[in-house]
């Protein structure tokens, strides 16, 4: 295993990362082609907007949707995305969010789409408004959210309805598009971690969303600071005007007409809502790199590598004391397979949260899932391993619990 990382060097303990795509440890291994595009991108200048434009066409080409652009995150991309929402082409609007009074704000959710990344809504200054509750859970059959109740809940202070896409994600997108485009909003779709498959980049524009939003720095394996907005035209230039740098003179601006057209602005705007989201040209440069080979990359090929790389992972697990393992299919919450590792404390000698917690402890640190944690198991997700950092974590799972 790899010893002498930079990280090392800098007397931070790296970390094994058998916990999937996960920001706080770093996100995802950037492609070396991206890592080699980056590098490139530094060695001279280029006009942002004018590289927007060209990420802009290979998004438009991937997922189907008029135009993309590339924000700072997925995160980053739903902020422009309620921004252009609430502000369209008004200059005004542009310049005084977040503050929004007397302005309509609103983005109406289904309440079990709510999670901690919908305050990048609120961020340019929309109000959530949520609807339905959480009868899916009483066992009735009864369902979270009506289609009715969102078609309720829009008025005329509504800018969007907003979608987080997961596999289990109800109502289905088509449903609620249908019932957004008639009463005249748009859909924004958070799909931040919803690729692989492939096929989903253009999924959510085909069922008719309006902006959808994908994580850069996932599975897709570009700079952890990229985000993609893919949809109309009319949202993206608005996200433009309020993401790009807008310290111009006038007299010689002349950004690109993909983007927008100066001549139907009443002037340039201010630095917008976007500005502190900006994304350099090295990672702009390496989304449209990682984009690019994400989309020619043998899916089967890399199921077969994930499947051997949980094989070593349940071979290593295997007759140790109070250790229960059973395999998760991916394509449902994760999108790769895992190994789901049940510990019994009786037999182990150790309950999983003080397993779990000792390995992020260990220099370097191990990062297993912890999302199973109340149910006494971890999991080892494959996507970020080696298969010689498989065994080694399924080692030092031994050497805690021995
Ligand atoms: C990861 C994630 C985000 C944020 O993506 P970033 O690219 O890290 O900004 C937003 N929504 C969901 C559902 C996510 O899983």
């Amino acid at each position: 295993m790899q010893e002498d990382t930079i990280y090392e060097e800098l007397g931070v303990p790296r970390v094994v990362n058998a916990a999937g795509t996960k920001t706080r440890i770093g996100g995802s291994l950037i492609r070396p082609e991206a890592v080699e595009a980056m590098s490139r991108a530094a060695e001279s200048f280029v006009r942002l907007s004018d590289l927007q434009v060209r990420a802009g066409e290979l998004i438009s080409e991937v997922t189907g949707a008029e135009a993309g652009y590339v924000g700072s995150g997925a995160a980053a991309c739903m902020t422009l995305a309620a921004a252009a929402a609430i502000a369209g082409d008004d200059l005004g609007t542009m310049a005084r969010l977040p503050e929004t009074e007397g302005i309509p704000n609103e983005i109406v959710m289904p309440r079990t789409h709510r999670n901690g990344y919908d305050h990048a809504f609120r961020a340019a200054g929309a109000k959530i408004v949520d609807v339905g509750n959480n009868d899916n859970y009483l066992g009735t059959g009864s369902n979270s959210t009506e289609p009715w109740e969102i078609a309720d809940a829009i008025t005329e202070d509504t800018v969007a309805v907003g979608y987080m896409e997961k596999a289990f994600s109800m109502p289905p997108l088509e449903e609620v598009v249908e019932i957004a485009h008639d009463h005249d909003v748009p859909v924004i779709v958070d799909a931040a971690a919803e690729v692989p498959p492939r096929e989903n980049l253009s999924a959510f524009v085909d069922a008719g969303a309006d902006v959808v939003v994908f994580s850069g720095g996932k599975a897709i394996r570009g700079p952890q600071t990229t985000g993609i907005l893919a949809g109309k035209r009319e949202y993206v230039r608005s996200a433009a005007l309020q993401h790009l740098d807008m310290h111009v003179a006038e007299s010689v601006w002349e950004p690109p007409t993909e983007l927008f057209d100066k001549a139907s602005l009443a002037g340039v705007p201010r630095q917008g809502i976007g500005r502190p989201l900006k994304v350099g040209k090295e990672e702009l440069v390496g989304l449209i790199a990682a984009l690019e080979a994400f989309v020619e990359e043998d899916q089967d090929e890399l199921d077969a590598e994930w499947d051997a790389r949980l094989d070593i992972v349940e071979e290593g697990l295997d007759g140790i004391p109070g250790v229960t393992t059973r395999r998760e299919p991916g394509g449902k919450l994760m999108v790769a397979p895992e190994v789901h590792v049940e510990i019994d404390p009786g037999a182990a000698g150790t309950d999983a949260v003080e397993l779990v917690g000792s390995l992020r402890t260990e220099n370097p640190r191990i990062f297993v899932g912890s999302d199973d944690l109340s149910d006494g198991a971890f999991t080892i997700n494959p996507m970020c391993l080696t298969d010689e950092e498989a065994a080694y974590v399924t080692e030092r799972v031994r050497t805690a619990l021995e």
